[in-house]
């Protein structure tokens, strides 16, 4: 099966920050396989932004390298290469300066979708918006993309939320959460809201927890200073894990429209309670040499966590009593992130005590090998009597819809859907504030106490406090395999 494309409008895109780590890695390799997949209309404009004076010959050499290095050469066909660097040109401009302004203003065209990437540090975003607004470069139909992180705690996203308002209205800010743009997130809805199948057992009458696990195997490296200040928690909860969340426990939207889907997840995140100590693991990695958060870091004494497990309660009517725990973490065993719903034991079994029953799991896999499995008790073959086994009814994306089918990554879709005008995969400003209203006081909760995250082994599946928090309640982590 082929990925249909439906080609975008054309436009005019702007990319703050274009000679950036992000732009090189994601956001232009991601552009160029949107035109190579024919998706992007001839005559839209790409232009590249930055402080770096560069010619737009130096620009496309940048983008052909990093093109080269960040893509397989078999996708690399130099006709379509060549004519994906004619779209693109280049301004030099400091986002906080005054030159180069109207030459940008110049490249904009009429009666062309406009947008505007703002993949530069957030304490550019109020400057950008500030400059494109009071010199006309943006207009009412243009809209403006947010990288993460949003604030750094609910003080702070509340600013940039009113410095963005001040120049845009809600309508026009895109705030870019990469897992919304995942396959399998998406399928998570379609699992949920176009099959009868599920969602009469999505309750706590018949869902025992729910776990959601993003692991990865790679440390701070060389982001250890920046990611430092920050944490497991601010890093990876209050946005990903806290959007996945929301798109497991969300009520039925009435309809699949972008304010729909962000009314109902707002609800969720206003239904957690708060979260106590006895429900928090934090852990830091502790190797040898290089191998060492602290030594990462380069702060012996710092308190901040790599892994993170908590113990989530949503409290309103379909969730009451089903715990939702979450573990995130670096340099753990293996990269894997995946979302596992566990069922409850059937109310009584005909099948007799030698039959030991497994908990139904669906589990929703994001990486590796994107895809779904539904855990399924059946009859072991054979003919010795009636014995049963859990089985896999297994969904890799990739086989069940052909190897010819191209998975766009994240960033591709979302880029795309910035041009479509439709925000659905997009965080609303008060969805950003209500996830760092609940975050912010769990934090400072442990900074106020001192607490020190508990050590654990590089390679392994966390601190064993995380193995506790499910064995105190019967339950364990589904394995990072
Ligand atoms: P980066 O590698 O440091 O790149 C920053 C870019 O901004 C460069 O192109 C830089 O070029 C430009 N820049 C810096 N100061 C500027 C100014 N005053 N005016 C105009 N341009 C300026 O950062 P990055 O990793 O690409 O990250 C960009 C944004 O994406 C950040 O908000 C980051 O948090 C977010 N993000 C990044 C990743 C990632 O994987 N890298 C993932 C998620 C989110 P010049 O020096 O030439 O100006």
């Amino acid at each position: 099966m082929v990925a249909r494309v439906i080609p975008v409008e054309c436009f005019d895109l702007v990319v703050f920050g274009a000679t950036g780590d992000l732009a090189r890695r994601k956001i232009l390799p991601g552009l160029f396989r949107r035109w190579k997949e024919g998706q992007i209309p001839e005559g839209s404009a790409i232009v590249g932004a930055a402080r770096s004076s560069f010619t737009r010959d130096d620009f496309r050499t940048l983008v052909q390298e990093a093109l080269t290095e960040f893509l397989p050469e078999t996708e690399l066909d130099p006709a379509v290469v060549a004519s994906f660097l004619d779209l693109l040109d280049y301004v030099t401009i400091d986002a906080r300066g005054t030159a180069g302004w109207e030459d940008l203003a110049a490249k904009m065209r009429p009666d062309v979708v406009r947008a505007f990437y703002f993949s530069v540090a957030p304490a550019l975003f109020g400057d950008l918006a500030q400059r494109l607004h009071e010199r006309g470069i943006a207009h009412r139909q243009s809209r403006i993309v947010v990288e993460k992180p949003f604030g750094n705690d609910l003080t702070s996203a509340r600013a940039l939320n009113q410095i963005l308002a001040e120049f845009f209205k809600e309508d026009q800010i895109y705030r870019i959460d990469h897992y919304l743009g995942k396959e399998t997130v998406q399928n998570l809805m379609a699992v949920r809201f176009a099959n009868i199948l599920f969602e009469p057992l999505w309750n706590s009458q018949f869902v025992d927890h729910v776990q959601i696990t993003v692991a990865e195997t790679v440390g701070v490296g060389g982001r250890g200073e920046y990611y430092d200040k920050s944490g497991a928690m601010r890093d990876m909860v209050q946005n990903h894990m806290m959007q996945l969340l929301c798109l497991i426990a969300m009520e039925p939207p009435h309809c699949f429209e972008p304010d729909a889907m962000r009314d109902e997840k707002l609800k969720v995140i206003r239904a957690l309670d708060p979260v106590t100590p006895a429900e928090i693991v934090r852990g830091q990695y502790k190797g040898k040499g290089g191998d060492d958060y602290l030594t990462e870091c380069g702060d012996p004494a710092s308190r901040t966590e790599s892994f993170i497990a908590l113990k989530l309660h949503v409290s309103n009517w379909r969730w009451k009593g089903t715990p939702f725990y979450l573990r995130t973490g670096k340099r753990l065993k293996s990269r894997a992130s995946e979302i596992a719903v566990s069922f409850k034991e059937p109310p009584h079994s005909i099948f007799g005590e030698s039959n030991q029953w497994r908990e139904n799991v669906l589990v929703i896999r994001l990486q590796p090998d994107e895809g779904m499995d539904l855990r399924v008790m059946i009859k072991e073959p054979g003919p010795g009597g009636m014995r049963l086994k859990d089985v896999a009814l297994d969904m890799s994306f990739a086989e069940a819809l052909g190897s010819d089918l191209d998975i766009p990554d994240a960033y591709e879709r979302l880029i795309m859907d910035v041009i479509r005008g439709n925000q659905t995969l997009f965080m609303r400003g008060d969805e950003v504030e209500a996830a760092w209203a609940w975050v912010d006081p769990v934090i400072a909760a442990w900074e106020k106490h001192g607490d020190q995250p508990e050590p654990y082994e590089p390679g392994s599946t966390g601190p064993e406090g995380a193995l506790m928090l499910m064995h105190k309640d019967g339950r364990r982590w589904r394995e990072i395999r």
